[in-house]
C-alpha cells in the first residue's frame, strides 16, 4: 500500500470533493497542485506571481514549475508510504516525470461533460478555511459557514472555457497514456456526490487493497 492515487478528470469533475473519502480510506495525503499553487499566489512569491497570470487566463502553468514543486513536496515525509495526487498530472511531460520519481498504482478518471462542468463551477464556492467546496445549488453550505465562501478567481464561465480548452488538448490525451499501463478506472462522475464517492471508494479498494 505504498504507492500513489492519481485523481484524474476536467475541472470541476469533483475530484477536489471525493479527495476527502479517499484520503479518509488510505490514510495518503492530498497533493493538490491548484492549492500549492493557489498558497503560492497569496503568500506573494515569484513563482506564485508567475504562476498567477498563466491560472487567471485558464492556461496551464509550465511543466518546470509544477514538476519542482512536486519534486519538493514529495521529499516530505509524509509522502514516503504514496499520496493522493488531485490535479496533478495534467500534461503527458508531467506524467513521465511522476513515473521516474513515484510509482503510481491507481488513476482513477472522474468523468463529466462539459455542459455539465460549466454549470458546476460557475456556482462552486470554497470555505476559506476549511478548503471545503460546495455548490449554490448541488451542495449547499452550512448556514454558519456561508457568509465567509469565496468563489475562486478562475471559477467565471469564460476562464471555464479556457480551461477545458487547455484539458482536452493537453490533458485528455493522459487517459489513453495510463490505460495503455493498465492503471485507469473511469467513473461516471455525472451522478450525486456521494454516488460518486462510493464509486471512487470501490476503485480504491479494488486497486489499493485497502
Ligand atoms: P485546479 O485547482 O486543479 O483546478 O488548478 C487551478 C489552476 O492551477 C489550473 O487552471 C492551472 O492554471 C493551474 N494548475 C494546477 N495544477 C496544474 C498542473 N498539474 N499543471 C499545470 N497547471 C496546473
Amino acid at each position: 500500500m505504498s504507492g500513489s492515487i492519481v485523481l484524474f478528470g476536467p475541472p470541476g469533475a469533483g475530484k477536489g470533493t471525493q479527495a476527502g473519502r479517499i484520503v479518509d480510506l488510505t490514510g495518503k495525503p492530498q497533493v493538490s497542485t491548484g492549492d500549492m499553487l493557489r498558497t503560492a499566489v497569496k503568500a506573494g512569491t515569484k513563482m506564485g506571481a508567475e504562476a498567477k497570470v498563466y491560472m487567471d487566463a485558464g492556461l496551464l502553468v509550465p511543466d518546470s514549475v509544477i514538476i519542482g514543486l512536486i519534486e519538493e513536496r514529495l521529499t516530505q515525509s509524509d509522502a514516503v508510504n504514496g499520496v493522493l495526487f488531485d490535479g496533478f498530472p495534467r500534461t503527458i511531460p508531467q506524467a513521465e516525470s511522476l513515473a521516474n520519481i513515484a510509482v503510481v498504482e491507481s488513476v482513477i478518471s472522474i468523468e463529466v461533460p462539459d455542459d455539465a462542468i460549466v454549470e458546476r463551477i460557475v456556482g462552486r464556492r470554497m470555505d476559506p478555511e476549511t478548503g471545503d467546496i460546495y455548490h449554490i445549488t448541488f451542495n449547499p453550505a452550512p448556514s454558519e459557514v456561508e457568509s465567509r465562501l469565496i468563489q475562486r478567481k478562475d471559477d467565471t464561465e469564460d476562464t471555464v472555457r479556457a480551461r477545458l480548452e487547455a484539458y482536452h488538448t493537453q490533458t485528455a490525451p493522459l487517459a489513453a497514456w495510463y490505460s495503455e499501463r493498465g492503471l485507469l478506472i473511469s467513473i461516471d462522475g455525472n451522478q450525486p456526490i456521494n454516488q460518486v464517492g462510493d464509486a471512487v471508494e470501490d476503485a480504491v479498494r479494488t486497486t489499493m487493497s485497502v
